[in-house]
């Protein structure tokens, strides 16, 4: 059983399915992909803190590219589309580099690092002032003349998925086709346990499920549905929701032609272009902004706010100045499943039977089908007896061959030392 429909309880329930299990996903709304997995800017990159981040992000951009393969698709079926613009990120203090470029040598990443004049002569509508580190767009400092210039590192091989709820719905189609059966409408209000194992879940309506294995991927709400199987104990990594807001910007075409995915940290933002003469801007969690921590993921606003539009869209203009900023805002809220230290769980837990996909921290979008079948490949593991938590299973990408360590998404890892501390990981 997988308790969610999102872009990765869809992939883990289709990857479950292509090893053998029968598999039933319930998910409280009405269809797939309608959780946090809607809100999502679908970024692909592969600049993560880790290796392992590097090698999962590198792994699932080559089932994007190969979309229709991955799914077995039949022609004419409708899919999302990877849109390979290329990425950029700017350079700031808090990703180096250099560590980015050497974790891309190991896993064949190709990049380039550019300086000043090349970011100038490659991105012309870009402005390449330094003005680090970010600050509030009603502060009379965020107007200040730059203080040098940026470079960037950039990578032809980024983009962005064009629908994500769409590819939320492919997979689920997909996983319809290997047989899996899909309860909407109902919500996991209890988790069944008995002689230590996990036995099924209870339903809102007081129907139960029986399940000899659980799979909690259920987004910002994953913490909560740990509640009610009385799992956490012993995780040492506290995974919270958070609000965010994304704005899009209709803009001419001296904006958006050959606009790549953008990271700008200096100034606190990301943006790409959307299909249509528009632009997307999200937020990097620039220090200067207050955190939008939520107790409970349903109490989150989904309407877009007047000042963050404001703060979002007036940074992407200072490094884009043929963006202008419209006067009603244009966006919508959706919440991250935060990690503290910016990293997803994708872990068995202490409650045999019960594993979670969970803790995806804004950044995971992209990694649903390569997680998928790594979660697929670590319930086989333990449910064959393999102690996973004292000897972590390495999971090799079928496409690009490079071996993840799953300890590197352990519940109980040590916190990921590396993180940005930001949405990047
Ligand atoms: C604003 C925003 C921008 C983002 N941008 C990017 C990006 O550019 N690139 C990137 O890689 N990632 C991005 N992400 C992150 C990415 O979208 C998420 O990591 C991913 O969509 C999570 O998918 P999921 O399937 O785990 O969760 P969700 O899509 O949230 O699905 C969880 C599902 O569980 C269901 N559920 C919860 N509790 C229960 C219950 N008790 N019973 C039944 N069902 C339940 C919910 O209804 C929901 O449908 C972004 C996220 C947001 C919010």
């Amino acid at each position: 059983m997988v308790i969610g429909a999102g872009v990765i309880g869809c992939a883990v329930a289709l990857e479950l399915a292509r090893d053998g299990r029968e598999v039933v996903v319930v998910d409280r709304v009405a269809g797939p992909g309608q959780g946090s997995t809607s809100a999502s800017s679908a970024v692909i990159r592969f600049n993560y803190s880790t290796w392992d981040g590097v090698a999962l992000s590198w792994e699932a951009k080559h089932c994007w590219e190969s979309w229709r393969d991955h799914l077995g698709a039949p022609a004419g079926e409708p899919l999302a589309r990877f849109h390979r613009t290329g990425f950029l990120m700017l350079d700031v203090p808090v990703a180096d580099h250099a560590r980015t470029a050497a974790l891309f040598d190991r896993a064949r990443v190709p990049y380039e690092i550019w300086d000043a004049a090349t970011l100038r002569a490659r991105v012309p509508q870009l402005d390449v002032a330094r003005h680090w580190p970010p600050k509030p767009v009603r502060d009379d400092a965020f107007w200040v003349e730059g203080n040098g210039e940026l470079g960037g590192l950039w990578c032809p091989d980024g983009g962005y998925v064009d629908d994500p709820q769409l590819a939320a719905v492919n997979l689920a189609d997909a996983a319809r086709r290997a047989g899996v059966d899909f309860v909407f409408r109902r919500a996991v209000v209890a988790v069944e346990r008995a002689s230590g194992r996990v036995r099924g879940v209870t339903l809102d309506d007081g129907s139960e499920l029986s399940a000899p294995v659980v799979v909690n991927v259920g987004g910002p709400w994953s913490t909560k549905v740990n509640a009610v199987a009385g799992v956490g104990d012993d995780f040492t990594v506290a995974v919270k929701p958070m609000r965010q807001e994304v704005h899009a910007v209709v803009a001419t075409g001296e904006v958006t032609e050959n606009l790549p995915v953008v990271a700008d940290l200096d100034l606190g933002t990301y943006f790409r272009r959307m299909p249509g003469d528009s632009v997307l801007i999200g937020g990097a969690e620039p220090e200067c902004d207050p955190l939008q921590w939520l107790d409970d993921a349903d109490s989150a606003d989904l309407n877009a706010t007047a000042e963050l539009f404001e703060a979002q869209v007036t940074r992407a203009a200072r490094r884009v100045p043929a963006l202008t900023v419209p006067a009603a805002p244009r966006g919508l809220a959706g919440v991250y499943d935060v990690a503290e230290d910016w990293t997803p769980i994708y872990d068995r837990t202490s409650l045999d039977g019960y594993y979670v996909a969970m803790g995806t921290s804004g950044n995971q979008f992209k990694n649903a089908p390569a997680v998928g079948r790594l979660m697929a490949a670590l319930v086989e593991a333990v449910e064959g007896g393999r102690d996973h938590d004292h000897e972590p299973l390495a999971f090799t990408g079928a496409h690009t061959g490079l071996t993840i360590d799953l300890g590197a998404f352990s519940r109980r890892r040590p916190l990921n030392a590396e993180t940005s501390g930001t949405v990047l990981g």
